[in-house]
Protein backbone atom coordinates (compact mmCIF):
# COMPACT_ATOMS: atom_id res chain seq x y z
CA UNK A 1 0.00 0.00 0.00
CA UNK A 2 2.83 2.69 0.69
CA UNK A 3 4.64 1.80 -2.32
CA UNK A 4 1.47 2.79 -4.38
CA UNK A 5 0.85 5.99 -2.18
CA UNK A 6 4.59 6.63 -3.04
CA UNK A 7 3.90 5.94 -6.86
CA UNK A 8 0.79 8.14 -7.38
CA UNK A 9 2.87 10.86 -5.21
CA UNK A 10 5.57 10.54 -8.28
CA UNK A 11 3.14 10.11 -10.95
CA UNK A 12 1.00 13.32 -9.85
CA UNK A 13 4.25 15.12 -9.38
CA UNK A 14 5.65 13.75 -12.60
CA UNK A 15 2.43 14.89 -15.02
CA UNK A 16 3.10 18.13 -15.16
CA UNK A 17 6.15 17.40 -17.27
CA UNK A 18 3.81 15.29 -19.86
CA UNK A 19 2.82 16.95 -23.26
CA UNK A 20 -0.73 16.03 -23.58
CA UNK A 21 -2.07 17.87 -21.11
CA UNK A 22 -5.21 19.38 -20.48
CA UNK A 23 -5.64 22.99 -19.33
CA UNK A 24 -8.74 25.17 -18.96
CA UNK A 25 -9.09 27.37 -21.80
CA UNK A 26 -9.40 31.11 -20.08
CA UNK A 27 -7.79 30.03 -16.93
CA UNK A 28 -7.93 27.19 -13.86
CA UNK A 29 -9.61 30.66 -12.22
CA UNK A 30 -11.88 30.07 -14.39
CA UNK A 31 -12.98 26.68 -12.79
CA UNK A 32 -13.63 27.96 -9.53
CA UNK A 33 -15.69 30.94 -11.13
CA UNK A 34 -17.65 27.98 -12.96
CA UNK A 35 -18.28 26.03 -10.29
CA UNK A 36 -19.19 28.94 -7.98
CA UNK A 37 -22.11 29.56 -10.46
CA UNK A 38 -23.01 26.03 -11.77
CA UNK A 39 -23.95 25.33 -7.63
CA UNK A 40 -25.55 28.77 -7.22
CA UNK A 41 -23.57 28.74 -4.10
CA UNK A 42 -23.75 32.21 -1.79
CA UNK A 43 -20.44 33.70 -1.66
CA UNK A 44 -19.19 35.13 1.81
CA UNK A 45 -15.09 36.46 0.88
CA UNK A 46 -14.20 36.53 4.64
CA UNK A 47 -11.60 34.79 6.90
CA UNK A 48 -12.71 31.90 9.23
CA UNK A 49 -11.29 32.43 12.71
CA UNK A 50 -12.74 30.04 14.56
CA UNK A 51 -15.20 27.15 14.49
CA UNK A 52 -16.89 26.13 17.74
CA UNK A 53 -19.80 23.24 18.24
CA UNK A 54 -23.04 24.11 19.58
CA UNK A 55 -25.42 21.67 21.04
CA UNK A 56 -29.34 22.29 21.16
CA UNK A 57 -30.78 18.84 18.46
CA UNK A 58 -29.24 15.42 18.07
CA UNK A 59 -26.36 17.17 15.92
CA UNK A 60 -24.22 20.00 16.71
CA UNK A 61 -24.28 23.27 14.88
CA UNK A 62 -21.12 25.32 14.26
CA UNK A 63 -20.78 28.47 15.07
CA UNK A 64 -18.35 30.19 12.83
CA UNK A 65 -16.15 33.63 13.47
CA UNK A 66 -14.84 35.15 10.25
CA UNK A 67 -13.43 38.66 9.56
CA UNK A 68 -14.85 40.23 6.06
CA UNK A 69 -13.74 43.17 4.67
CA UNK A 70 -15.81 45.58 6.73
CA UNK A 71 -16.21 43.28 9.99
CA UNK A 72 -15.82 40.78 12.30
CA UNK A 73 -19.32 38.50 12.46
CA UNK A 74 -20.11 35.11 13.28
CA UNK A 75 -22.75 32.43 11.99
CA UNK A 76 -24.11 29.15 12.50
CA UNK A 77 -23.99 26.52 9.99
CA UNK A 78 -25.23 23.23 9.93
CA UNK A 79 -22.38 21.23 8.01
CA UNK A 80 -19.24 22.93 7.36
CA UNK A 81 -16.28 21.40 5.29
CA UNK A 82 -12.73 22.75 5.71
CA UNK A 83 -10.79 23.09 2.32
CA UNK A 84 -7.58 24.17 3.24
CA UNK A 85 -4.50 22.46 4.62
CA UNK A 86 -4.61 22.67 8.45
CA UNK A 87 -0.82 21.87 8.89
CA UNK A 88 0.86 24.90 11.10
CA UNK A 89 3.37 26.30 7.91
CA UNK A 90 0.10 26.84 5.84
CA UNK A 91 -0.98 29.41 8.74
CA UNK A 92 -5.15 28.99 7.71
CA UNK A 93 -5.58 30.84 10.93
CA UNK A 94 -8.32 28.71 11.82
CA UNK A 95 -8.91 27.48 15.54
CA UNK A 96 -11.06 24.62 17.09
CA UNK A 97 -13.03 25.88 20.24
CA UNK A 98 -15.31 23.75 22.25
CA UNK A 99 -13.58 20.53 21.11
CA UNK A 100 -10.52 18.56 19.87
CA UNK A 101 -10.44 17.83 16.44
CA UNK A 102 -9.26 13.67 16.06
CA UNK A 103 -5.19 14.55 15.42
CA UNK A 104 -2.60 16.02 17.51
CA UNK A 105 -0.68 17.56 14.84
CA UNK A 106 -1.07 16.95 10.81
CA UNK A 107 1.26 15.13 9.19
CA UNK A 108 3.55 16.65 6.05
CA UNK A 109 4.65 20.41 6.44
CA UNK A 110 4.07 22.14 2.99
CA UNK A 111 7.43 22.61 1.22
CA UNK A 112 7.68 26.39 -0.24
CA UNK A 113 7.77 26.48 -3.54
CA UNK A 114 8.31 29.85 -5.10
CA UNK A 115 6.86 31.04 -9.19
CA UNK A 116 9.00 33.15 -11.16
CA UNK A 117 7.23 34.04 -14.43
CA UNK A 118 9.81 35.81 -15.97
CA UNK A 119 9.34 37.37 -19.65
CA UNK A 120 12.63 37.68 -21.63
CA UNK A 121 15.02 35.24 -23.11
CA UNK A 122 15.96 32.10 -22.32
CA UNK A 123 20.06 31.48 -21.76
CA UNK A 124 20.21 28.08 -23.61
CA UNK A 125 24.17 28.56 -23.13
CA UNK A 126 23.42 27.53 -19.63
CA UNK A 127 21.66 23.94 -20.34
CA UNK A 128 24.45 23.77 -22.95
CA UNK A 129 23.25 25.10 -25.79
CA UNK A 130 25.19 28.21 -27.03
CA UNK A 131 23.13 28.45 -30.43
CA UNK A 132 19.16 28.52 -28.89
CA UNK A 133 18.06 27.43 -32.44
CA UNK A 134 18.87 24.25 -31.58
CA UNK A 135 17.58 23.96 -28.30
CA UNK A 136 14.93 21.37 -28.54
CA UNK A 137 12.96 21.45 -24.75
CA UNK A 138 10.19 23.54 -23.50
CA UNK A 139 10.50 22.87 -20.32
CA UNK A 140 13.48 21.19 -17.81
CA UNK A 141 13.11 19.35 -14.84
CA UNK A 142 16.06 18.66 -11.98
CA UNK A 143 16.42 16.20 -9.34
CA UNK A 144 16.66 17.79 -6.11
CA UNK A 145 20.74 18.41 -5.58
CA UNK A 146 22.46 21.23 -3.38
CA UNK A 147 23.95 23.14 -6.04
CA UNK A 148 20.98 23.24 -9.08
CA UNK A 149 19.09 26.15 -7.36
CA UNK A 150 16.00 25.70 -9.27
CA UNK A 151 13.34 22.93 -9.68
CA UNK A 152 11.88 23.56 -13.11
CA UNK A 153 12.04 26.03 -15.99
CA UNK A 154 9.37 25.83 -18.46
CA UNK A 155 8.09 27.79 -20.94
CA UNK A 156 4.25 29.11 -20.93
CA UNK A 157 1.74 29.32 -23.24
CA UNK A 158 -1.32 31.90 -22.90
CA UNK A 159 -4.29 30.80 -21.11
CA UNK A 160 -6.06 31.82 -24.52
CA UNK A 161 -5.17 29.79 -27.50
CA UNK A 162 -6.19 31.71 -30.89
CA UNK A 163 -6.08 29.56 -33.93
CA UNK A 164 -2.51 30.11 -35.44
CA UNK A 165 -0.80 29.83 -32.19
CA UNK A 166 2.70 28.55 -32.24
CA UNK A 167 4.93 28.17 -28.80
CA UNK A 168 7.70 30.92 -29.08
CA UNK A 169 10.84 29.34 -29.98
CA UNK A 170 13.84 29.40 -27.76
CA UNK A 171 15.23 32.63 -29.67
CA UNK A 172 12.49 34.49 -29.39
CA UNK A 173 11.47 36.37 -26.39
CA UNK A 174 8.98 34.49 -24.56
CA UNK A 175 7.03 33.75 -21.11
CA UNK A 176 8.84 31.10 -18.66
CA UNK A 177 7.63 29.81 -15.33
CA UNK A 178 10.54 28.84 -12.89
CA UNK A 179 9.97 27.09 -9.91
CA UNK A 180 12.66 26.84 -6.76
CA UNK A 181 12.79 26.42 -3.37
CA UNK A 182 14.31 29.80 -2.35
CA UNK A 183 13.51 33.49 -4.25
CA UNK A 184 16.01 33.79 -7.12
CA UNK A 185 18.42 36.14 -6.95
CA UNK A 186 19.61 38.73 -9.57
CA UNK A 187 22.72 36.33 -10.59
CA UNK A 188 20.35 33.37 -10.72
CA UNK A 189 18.01 34.95 -12.75
CA UNK A 190 20.70 36.15 -14.98
CA UNK A 191 22.29 32.79 -15.51
CA UNK A 192 19.09 31.22 -16.70
CA UNK A 193 17.94 34.63 -19.16
CA UNK A 194 19.86 36.41 -21.28
CA UNK A 195 17.72 39.63 -20.45
CA UNK A 196 14.31 40.09 -19.76
CA UNK A 197 11.30 42.75 -19.55
CA UNK A 198 9.44 41.76 -16.30
CA UNK A 199 9.52 39.29 -13.37
CA UNK A 200 6.89 38.50 -11.52
CA UNK A 201 7.41 36.31 -7.95
CA UNK A 202 4.91 34.55 -5.78
CA UNK A 203 5.92 31.90 -2.92
CA UNK A 204 3.54 28.88 -2.27
CA UNK A 205 3.02 26.52 0.07
CA UNK A 206 2.57 23.74 -2.61
CA UNK A 207 2.33 20.63 -1.19
CA UNK A 208 3.19 18.57 1.47
CA UNK A 209 6.33 16.76 2.34
CA UNK A 210 5.59 13.30 1.33
CA UNK A 211 6.61 10.32 3.40
CA UNK A 212 6.21 6.63 2.40
CA UNK A 213 5.24 6.08 6.71
CA UNK A 214 2.02 8.63 7.00
CA UNK A 215 -1.20 8.04 6.45
CA UNK A 216 -4.08 10.11 5.32
CA UNK A 217 -5.55 12.68 8.12
CA UNK A 218 -9.40 11.92 8.63
CA UNK A 219 -11.45 13.17 6.48
CA UNK A 220 -14.71 13.70 9.72
CA UNK A 221 -13.14 15.39 12.09
CA UNK A 222 -15.87 15.89 14.40
CA UNK A 223 -20.38 15.52 13.13
CA UNK A 224 -21.30 17.25 10.16
CA UNK A 225 -17.65 19.03 9.84
CA UNK A 226 -15.38 17.61 6.54
CA UNK A 227 -11.54 18.19 6.33
CA UNK A 228 -11.00 17.98 2.33
CA UNK A 229 -6.98 18.78 1.90
CA UNK A 230 -5.94 15.34 3.50
CA UNK A 231 -5.97 14.20 -0.20
CA UNK A 232 -2.86 16.14 -0.87
CA UNK A 233 -1.11 14.03 0.95
CA UNK A 234 -1.40 11.11 -1.46
CA UNK A 235 -1.14 13.63 -4.29
CA UNK A 236 -1.78 17.70 -4.69
CA UNK A 237 -3.20 18.57 -7.47
CA UNK A 238 -6.66 20.16 -8.58
CA UNK A 239 -8.05 16.77 -9.66
CA UNK A 240 -7.28 15.20 -6.30
CA UNK A 241 -9.25 18.24 -4.45
CA UNK A 242 -12.22 17.47 -7.06
CA UNK A 243 -12.41 13.71 -6.42
CA UNK A 244 -11.82 14.37 -2.44
CA UNK A 245 -14.66 17.08 -2.80
CA UNK A 246 -17.25 15.00 -4.41
CA UNK A 247 -16.70 12.39 -1.84
CA UNK A 248 -17.54 14.84 0.62
CA UNK A 249 -20.24 15.87 -0.51
CA UNK A 250 -21.85 12.43 -1.01
CA UNK A 251 -20.34 11.72 2.61
CA UNK A 252 -22.61 15.04 4.14
CA UNK A 253 -25.53 14.23 2.14
CA UNK A 254 -25.72 10.73 3.05
CA UNK A 255 -24.99 11.33 7.22
CA UNK A 256 -27.91 14.06 6.80
CA UNK A 257 -30.29 12.21 5.13
CA UNK A 258 -29.56 9.51 7.75
CA UNK A 259 -28.73 6.97 5.15
CA UNK A 260 -26.62 4.85 6.80
CA UNK A 261 -26.39 1.73 4.37
CA UNK A 262 -24.56 4.17 1.96
CA UNK A 263 -21.73 4.69 4.12
CA UNK A 264 -19.04 2.63 4.77
CA UNK A 265 -20.51 0.38 2.48
CA UNK A 266 -18.93 -3.56 3.36
CA UNK A 267 -19.87 -5.17 -0.44
CA UNK A 268 -18.92 -1.81 -1.84
CA UNK A 269 -15.09 -2.79 -3.12
CA UNK A 270 -16.34 -6.25 -4.74
CA UNK A 271 -18.71 -4.32 -6.80
CA UNK A 272 -16.92 -1.80 -8.20
CA UNK A 273 -14.39 -4.68 -9.20
CA UNK A 274 -17.50 -6.95 -10.78
CA UNK A 275 -18.95 -3.31 -12.55
CA UNK A 276 -15.88 -2.77 -14.31
C1 LIG B 1 2.87 26.60 -7.93
C2 LIG B 1 1.79 25.54 -8.01
C3 LIG B 1 1.44 25.00 -9.24
C4 LIG B 1 0.43 24.04 -9.34
N1 LIG B 1 0.09 23.54 -10.57
C5 LIG B 1 -0.93 22.67 -10.67
C6 LIG B 1 -1.36 22.21 -11.95
O1 LIG B 1 -0.82 22.60 -12.98
N2 LIG B 1 -2.40 21.33 -12.01
C7 LIG B 1 -3.03 20.89 -10.87
O2 LIG B 1 -3.98 20.10 -10.97
N3 LIG B 1 -2.65 21.30 -9.65
C8 LIG B 1 -1.62 22.19 -9.52
N4 LIG B 1 -1.23 22.63 -8.29
C9 LIG B 1 -1.91 22.09 -7.11
C10 LIG B 1 -3.25 22.81 -6.91
O3 LIG B 1 -3.04 24.20 -6.89
C11 LIG B 1 -3.87 22.34 -5.58
O4 LIG B 1 -4.02 20.94 -5.61
C12 LIG B 1 -5.24 22.96 -5.40
O5 LIG B 1 -5.13 24.37 -5.42
C13 LIG B 1 -5.87 22.53 -4.09
O6 LIG B 1 -7.14 23.14 -4.06
P1 LIG B 1 -7.90 23.43 -2.73
O7 LIG B 1 -9.10 24.23 -3.09
O8 LIG B 1 -8.11 22.16 -1.99
O9 LIG B 1 -6.89 24.30 -1.82
P2 LIG B 1 -6.28 25.73 -2.08
O10 LIG B 1 -6.17 26.03 -3.54
O11 LIG B 1 -5.03 25.77 -1.25
O12 LIG B 1 -7.36 26.72 -1.50
C14 LIG B 1 -7.51 26.95 -0.13
C15 LIG B 1 -8.21 28.28 -0.01
O13 LIG B 1 -8.59 28.48 1.34
C16 LIG B 1 -8.33 29.83 1.67
N5 LIG B 1 -8.17 29.92 3.13
C17 LIG B 1 -7.12 29.52 3.89
N6 LIG B 1 -7.35 29.77 5.18
C18 LIG B 1 -8.57 30.36 5.24
C19 LIG B 1 -9.37 30.87 6.31
N7 LIG B 1 -8.96 30.84 7.59
N8 LIG B 1 -10.57 31.41 6.01
C20 LIG B 1 -11.02 31.48 4.73
N9 LIG B 1 -10.32 31.00 3.68
C21 LIG B 1 -9.11 30.45 3.94
C22 LIG B 1 -7.07 30.18 0.91
O14 LIG B 1 -6.97 31.59 0.76
C23 LIG B 1 -7.33 29.48 -0.41
O15 LIG B 1 -8.04 30.29 -1.30
C24 LIG B 1 -0.23 23.59 -8.17
C25 LIG B 1 0.12 24.15 -6.92
C26 LIG B 1 1.12 25.11 -6.86
C27 LIG B 1 1.45 25.71 -5.52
Amino acid sequence: MCVMCVCVKGAVSLAGAQNNLWAVEGGNKLVCSGLLKTANANLLQAQVNSISPLYSGEAPQYQLSFTTASETKSELYDIVVLATPLQASVRSGVQFQGFTPPFDELPGNYHSTVATIVHGYLNTSFFGFPDPRLFPFASVLTTETLDVFFNSVASVCPVNISTGFRRKQPQEAGVYKVFSPQPLVKAQLKALFRSYYSVQVTEWQAYPCYGSSQGLPPVELHPNLYYLNGIELAGSAMEMSSVAAKNIALLAYHRWNRQTDMVDQKDLMHRIKTEL
